[in-house]
């Protein structure tokens, strides 16, 4: 029998509603649970792929091409939980296929009506989840509890219990509990109000999740289990967490939630394993070495716009027991005021995936300056473009070389668009996505980062290194260290005479975890600490 944990927010967004729903997921795991994990999205938008950075942070891509948001990624990087395109569901999606249905006459001439058919397919999009090898099913609603676009979403899972049985369903709803400073006190009536619409609408919360600045103190929490009809331990407080999101899991446990959770279910568990965690925690904590990495891009001024970049060099930081502080900057800035100017002073730099003209200048520019300056640096799709522009243009004396997405008729088109990408005009769901495999070239410095010469990582690009420059580049010094099985498509270059010079097509950083780096990241930091370190690099005459 699978059960369901139902995760909704109130009184504002960004509460932490993925972290929090990530952070069950990952202590139910450790007590041996088998978890499973979805979103969904009140939003229109099929996808967030065709979405801007600004309006929704990054894309999160997953091994089957999904391009979904980005709290997945907090899933992967705190569970094991296997994610599809069943893991996020939106509106738009969700309204696409019963229009589709209605238009195949699958609904034999009824009227087509948000109650029962919208939420009868949200329905099935949760209840696919509750598969044999599934003991919990975490489904997390994006959004606040008030939204009209939300309804349609509480109204199923208000409905699920009726078929599943009420026993075998837990409703979490997260609150902010604001602190007042002129009043000097922490204020509860917002989450008796968001409570009180979620009881309207016929959910009563089990457990309500406050989020808070400050510590509730007995009778704040007696005052939420009253007003919101919960019992007093099911009102869990969640502090800020200053120091860093991987605390949170850690902070839930010790207000007990997993217990809360499995008593309700009646499931005997064994006690949480948690040392891997811990361990990562303590690492953080106490750090010995210290590094600083810039991280070029368009959307430097956008915290979530290059999330899991971010995480993965935490990651890298975890595994090389480095604090790694991360400098974002606009790559326009650096065409503005010089890479000189921007970059001295930093031990690594990331040139991260991207779309459209702006700023491409001021990234060929910092990877120029990198490779000159024996800068560890790491090109990440786009990033790897650039990489091979500025290769072009100044190691093989390939003047004006460029991509043909920012340069239809350069003279040198170094990056050009995939053969299959041709005439393609959707643009939702349409680029190069997802796990492709690539094989890496033995004796590289990738190869050794790696392990093995055999990978798969996640893609999502259109454009890619045009072949017919293959010999000019390498004969400049370029290496061409992992393609794609059949040889078409270059996935990986780096160059030698550099102390980390590495640059790829893929998105490693979705692969990433706090309990084990990935390597492209943990080399990276490396590199960076060696850099700090003071062991000058010069480059070969
Ligand atoms: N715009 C480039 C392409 O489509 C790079 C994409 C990316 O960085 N994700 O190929």
């Amino acid at each position: 029998m699978t059960r369901h944990i139902f995760v909704t927010g109130g009184v504002v967004s960004s509460l932490g509603k993925g972290l929090t729903s990530a952070s069950i997921g990952m202590l139910l795991e450790a007590r041996g649970l088998r978890v499973r994990m979805q979103k969904l999205d009140p939003y229109i938008n099929v996808d967030p792929g065709t979405m801007s950075p600004y309006q929704h942070g990054e894309v999160y891509v997953l091994d089957d091409g999904s391009e979904t948001d980005l709290d997945l990624g907090h899933y992967e990087r705190f569970t094991s939980t296997p994610l599809t395109h069943e893991s996020n569901y939106t509106t738009g999606q969700i309204y696409l296929s019963v229009i589709n249905k209605e238009r195949r006459g699958e609904f034999l001439g009824k009227t087509v009506q948000v109650i029962p058919h919208i939420t009868n397919e949200i329905k099935e999009m949760v209840r696919n989840l509750a598969t044999a090898d599934a003991d919990v099913v975490i489904t997390e609603i994006g959004g606040t509890v008030g939204d009209i676009e939300s309804l349609p979403f509480l109204e199923a899972i208000r409905q699920i219990p009726l078929e599943v049985g009420r026993e075998n369903c837990m409703f979490i709803h997260l609150t902010l509990v604001p602190y007042l400073k002129a009043a000097g006190e922490l204020k509860t009536k917002p989450t008796q109000h968001s409570v009180g619409i979620l009881r309207q609408i016929g959910i009563q919360p089990d457990v309500l999740v406050c989020r808070t600045e400050r510590a509730l103190d007995i009778s704040d929490r007696e005052k939420i289990a009253l007003f919101c009809n919960v019992p007093l331990d099911a009102v869990i407080e969640e502090r800020d967490k200053d120091f860093s999101i991987y605390e949170v899991p850690l902070s839930l446990q010790s207000n007990r939630i997993d217990e809360l959770i499995l008593k309700r279910f009646g499931i005997q568990a064994r006690p949480a394993d948690l040392e891997e965690w811990h361990d990562l925690l303590h690492r953080l904590r106490n750090p010995e070495h210290e590094v600083s990495i810039a991280v070029v891009g368009k959307y430097a001024d956008h915290r979530d716009a290059y999330k899991s970049i971010y995480e993965a060099l935490d990651h890298g930081g975890i595994s090389q027991r480095a604090q790694v502080r991360v400098q974002p900057i606009k790559s326009e800035d650096i065409e503005r005021e010089g890479a000189e100017r921007l970059l001295a002073g930093f031990d690594g730099l990331i040139v991260p995936g991207g779309f459209g003209e702006r700023g491409i200048e001021g990234k060929v520019e910092a990877i120029r300056f990198a490779r000159e300056r024996g800068l560890p640096f790491l090109g990440i799709c786009l990033g790897m473009q650039c990489a091979v522009i500025d290769v072009a243009r100044n190691l093989a004396d390939l003047a004006d070389a460029h991509s043909t997405e920012f340069d239809r008729h350069t003279p040198h088109p170094v990056i050009c668009l995939m053969e299959e990408q041709q005439g393609v005009v959707d643009k939702g769901g349409t680029m190069r996505l997802g796990a492709q495999p690539a094989v890496l070239m033995e004796g590289t410095r990738v190869a050794a980062a790696y392990g093995s010469t055999r990978i798969s990582e996640r893609h999502r690009h259109r454009y890619e290194f045009n072949l017919q420059y293959r010999a000019a580049l390498e004969a400049a010094g370029l290496v061409i260290a992992a393609t794609s099985p059949d040889g078409s498509l270059v996935e990986i270059v780096e160059l030698t005479d550099h102390p980390w010079f590495v640059a790829v097509q893929f998105h490693p950083e979705f692969k990433s975890k706090p309990t084990a780096a990935h390597p492209l990241f943990a080399g990276l930091v490396a590199a960076a600490v060696e850099r700090h370190a003071g062991s000058a690099w010069v480059a070969e005459a």
